[in-house]
């Protein structure tokens, strides 16, 4: 999962979290360094997953959420875990386990330092690093995302459109990733410690949709709920991710 939830689970000391069973009532689980707690979260059960992440970083303001949204409460096949609202687990419906054991949230945070593993880590990480900002891939991935994938795709003629009947979008110019960045992206975003940052913030000024900022669309929410449903408004693409974010549902299967 993308983010940084998986940074602060570590410092919280821990590797992995394993849940067993089921709560007699809606709950989130806070894991820190002084250990875990269960806590109610009746008030949190139907909110969407920007909701209650809002509320719950209040509580625990050095924390990352991983939540669910009225998805997964209710076992959709396809929901969402979220975190850090525009990351998510997806595709294999893991917010309906959570749903199903009464679980709205995960909130992870400590104080525990996290050591390498090898002595020169930090010496590889440099070398690493140069290779990577040097490649002309990892340079475009940077620059426009994994929205780069459209027009490529379109171009080798398997963007999935109109339910599968093609692998060409006509109109595939106007949801790409570089009239995106052209028009409305503002900022790069990075999960925790990642270079490439290939996650951008956009906002779209003008038409039905002004005043929405949102971080995404990637390339496969874009072709699923754009070209795929024969859609060729970028704005509309970006607003249906985000109910589909807030609710915890896969992008790529609501397409
Ligand atoms: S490339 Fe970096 S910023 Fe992009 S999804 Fe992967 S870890 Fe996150």
């Amino acid at each position: 999962i993308g983010g940084k939830f998986g940074h602060r689970l570590k410092r919280a000391g821990y590797d992995y979290i394993l849940v067993r069973g089921k709560a007699d009532s809606p709950c989130y689980l806070h894991v820190s360094s002084e250990g875990c707690e269960i806590i109610s979260a009746t008030e949190l059960w139907g909110k969407g997953t920007f909701e209650t992440e809002e509320i719950l970083r209040q509580k625990h303001p050095k924390a990352e959420v991983a939540s669910i949204g009225p998805a997964g409460e209710n076992l959709v096949t396809f929901a969402n875990i979220m975190t850090d609202k525009s990351h998510m687990a997806g595709r294999g419906g893991a917010g309906a386990v959570m749903g199903s054991k009464n679980l709205k949230a995960v909130v992870a945070g400590g104080t525990f330092k996290i050591n390498s593993v090898h002595d020169n880590f930090k010496e590889l990480t440099r070398t690493f690093r140069n290779k990577v900002q040097n490649d002309p891939g990892v340079q475009n991935r940077h620059r426009i995302g994994t929205m780069m994938w459209v027009n490529m795709s379109n171009q080798a003629g398997f963007l999935p459109t109109r339910n599968y009947q093609s692998g060409v979008f006509e109109s595939a110019e106007e949801i790409s990733g570089e009239k995106m960045i052209e028009e409305n992206t503002y900022a790069h975003r990075a999960c925790y410690g990642c270079l490439i940052a290939c996650g951008k913030a956009n906002k779209f000024d003008e038409g039905k949709y002004a005043g929405l900022d949102v971080e995404g669309p990637e390339y496969e929410t874009t072709a699923l709920l754009g070209s795929n449903c024969g859609i060729q408004n970028l704005a509309a693409v970006a607003k249906a991710s985000q109910l589909c974010d807030d609710l915890g549902i896969d992008t790529i299967t609501s397409g």
